[in-house]
């Protein structure tokens, strides 16, 4: 297995939508400023599986000064790692996020974002956690100046035969080791 851990902050912006978890919040009081769509969700879940590989970070993959990813979709960036993903032969075991938001209120679209999320992953809504809590009014994230995203994902192998984890086989003859 391998465990990878991201997290993301983007300052909000009365001018722009929110975007969380690939779901759009018409809705909300502001989105969130960023070159793509500042999907926060998104980019600490990509961050998480990035870590999980030991492939560098969101940066180092979608570069902000590469005018390619301005206003991009952030869920084609994740399809882009999830497809990484399964080329070095792993899958998500399960993947489990805590968004800070003091508004707006995410208790109603919870499920709309796993079941996003899961597709974009190719898993079960079961496999994907979305937490969501407030800061309290506590310091810039209380005062609705940004919303963040604490991510961890666990990975396990694709084909557990073809485990790229898997430890050599053992000597010829099929002696065990005690
Ligand atoms: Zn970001």
């Amino acid at each position: 297995m391998r465990i990878g851990y991201g997290f993301d902050i983007h300052r909000t912006d009365a001018d722009r939508p929110l975007v969380l978890g690939g779901v759009t919040f018409d809705d909300a009081p502001f989105g969130l400023t960023g070159h793509s769509d500042a999907d926060v969700v998104i980019h600490a879940l990509i961050d998480a599986l990035l870590g999980a590989l030991a492939l560098g970070d969101i940066g180092r993959w979608f570069p902000d000064s590469d005018p390619q990813w301005a206003g991009a979709d952030s869920r084609r960036l994740l399809e882009r790692v999830v497809a990484e993903m399964s080329r070095a032969g792993w899958r998500p075991g399960n993947v489990d996020i805590t968004v800070i938001a003091e508004r707006p209120r995410l208790a109603g679209r919870i499920e709309a974002m796993r079941r996003s999320l899961a597709a974009l992953l190719d898993c079960a809504a079961e496999q994907v956690s979305v937490k969501a809590t407030t800061h309290e009014g506590i310091g810039p994230l209380g005062g609705q100046e940004a919303i963040a995203a604490h991510a961890v994902a666990l990975l396990v192998p694709a084909e557990p035969d073809a485990s790229p984890a898997k430890p050599p086989a053992g000597p010829a003859g099929g002696e065990e080791l005690s």
